[in-house]
């Protein structure tokens, strides 16, 4: 199914969009990509969502991607005796190794990693930062701190600590159980959720070694000191901004965000701004003003794509947010200021062939006015370091692979479409023209530019440029169906 915009809509899973006929609607809705939040999916329901979500990429023959989210070390609460207390501002609150059930003055922390790292003077937030305090004093086995902003604190809640670096890895035990289950169902992407540092992202890449794609989710403030190492390590990124705004001053997400995107935009990799995008459709039919212009700034960015979390997960209104983001991506892709704005990221090519080809094959689908730049991968590497160059014509990746396919339904501007590997350069030509024409991409009459590697079938070679016009009838000009015919010199197609 061709969609008419360039950024990807990404849509979590949950009670009020995994029944398969929803999950339909939601992807002729718009949905490009669907979220499995392994936090709270069992390993049969993630099965069963993976399945429902390949059985609708089959009926439309389209590649819809999966992304499975990995839950990543949060850390809870102990219980409290009656359930919650409320701790009062200024008071000194304790966090200790005792098991019993916890009051107003203090409360079991059963993680045994935060007594050896935090120390005085750091901040704790707990309840997503609806209660604040700081360390006054460390012990081996208890921590105090002063309460800057109290109130009710219930049983279980979430605690951070942005001040601390935590001697925890990227994976909890359940979160290699999850992995694992992510590999079985062949995910396209594993979300890793509170990175540290890159050698987690490191970690985690050896042990899924290239079964599916690393997006690291960046909500960390130490993940932000190792920005520019983690989008060395990962393969895509997600502006997780519901733990990024609880960890840091939620002022300074707008500014993390449009680093992040140009960081990643700039290493040609899918970058996805998510939460509360369209929070106030989880209980109304129409979105805010205010949150309109949320997604049209990630839409301006030149962002990957954007996500819905508890709006398509548990919202009342799935569809109407999807067809909600759907219009504003159009309307955006569609402004006279969009070409300047998403072209305002420096993004001079590396000195690689892959880089030059890109760049060779933007400058001459723009000078040429053509319709599409086909790019034929087998990894999806050259795909995405042309999406890199955000051109203004389509960019269809043709793979006879599947998972580069879903893969790559992550990324700005590509529409894949599955196909063999041509027999020889002449098979080659015909096939862009007759996909690009048959999927209704290029027109009659129009050309595109077409990369591939030779010889055909190698991935990483990419290392060919070819100009192509369509007949009439959807085939290269200069041939029939019955093969090439001779054509008066000079004759071009009215592009
Ligand atoms: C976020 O914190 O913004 C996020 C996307 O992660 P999660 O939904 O797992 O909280």
């Amino acid at each position: 199914m061709k969609r008419n915009r360039r950024m990807k809509l990404v849509a979590t899973l949950g009670p009020a969009s995994q029944p398969p006929d929803m999950m339909e609607r939601l992807f002729i809705a718009g949905v490009d990509v669907f979220r499995i939040n392994m936090s709270h999916s069992s390993h049969e329901l993630a099965t069963e969502l993976c399945n429902s979500v390949r059985a609708v990429g089959k009926k439309h023959r389209h590649a819809i991607g999966v992304l499975a989210d990995l839950q990543g070390p949060k850390f809870r609460l102990g219980e409290f005796h009656s359930g919650r207390v409320f701790v009062n501002d200024s008071a000194i609150f304790h966090f200790d190794r005792d098991e019993s059930l916890g009051n107003a003055e203090r409360v079991f922390l059963p993680h045994p990693q935060i007594f050896e790292s935090v120390k005085p003077g750091h901040l704790l937030l707990l309840d997503d930062g609806k209660i604040r305090m700081r360390v006054i004093e460390t012990k081996k086995d208890r921590i105090s701190a002063q309460v800057l902003t109290g109130g009710a604190l219930a049983s279980r809640k979430g605690i951070s600590m942005p001040e601390t670096i935590l001697p925890v890895g990227p994976l909890t035990d359940k979160d290699r159980l999850d992995l694992d289950c992510a590999l079985r169902i062949k995910a396209d992407w594993i979300a890793l959720s509170f990175v540290q540092r890159h050698e987690d992202v490191e970690e985690v890449k050896k042990i899924v070694d290239g079964r599916a794609a690393i997006m690291v989710k960046i909500e960390k403030p130490s993940a932000i000191d190792d920005l520019e190492k983690i989008i060395a390590a990962g393969d895509g990124f997600m502006v997780a901004r519901g733990d990024l705004g609880v960890e840091l001053p939620v002022e300074r997400v707008p500014s993390l965000q449009k680093q992040i995107v140009r960081q990643a935009r700039a290493a040609g990799k899918p970058v996805v701004v998510a939460t509360q995008m369209l929070e106030s459709m989880i209980s109304s039919p129409v979105p805010t003003r205010a949150e309109v212009s949320d997604v049209a700034t990630a839409v301006f960015d030149g962002a990957d794509a954007v996500m819905l979390s508890a709006e398509s997960a548990v919202g009342q209104y799935p569809v109407e947010a999807i067809e909600v983001m759907n219009r504003i991506a159009i309307e955006v892709e569609n402004d006279a200021s969009y070409d300047a704005m998403v072209h305002a990221v420096d993004l001079a090519p590396l000195p690689t062939g892959a880089d030059a080809i890109a760049a060779a094959s933007h400058a001459i689908a723009d000078t040429l006015e053509l319709g599409a730049i086909v790019c034929y991968t087998a990894t999806g590497s050259t795909a995405l370091r042309v999406a890199r160059e955000r051109p203004g014509v389509t960019v269809i990746g043709l793979t006879p692979i599947e998972e580069t396919a879903q893969r790559l339904s992550m990324v700005w501007g590509i529409q894949t479409v599955l196909t063999g590997d041509p027999k020889d350069l002449a098979d080659m030509v015909r096939k862009a023209c007759r996909i690009s024409f048959d999927e209704g991409f290029v027109k009659a009459g129009q050309g595109m530019v077409i990369t591939a590697g030779v010889p055909l079938g190698s991935p990483g070679a990419t290392n060919m440029i070819r100009i192509a016009y369509l007949n009439e009838d959807g085939l290269p000009d200069g041939h029939t169906s019955e093969g090439p015919i001779r054509r008066a010199p000079g004759r071009r197609a009215q592009g």
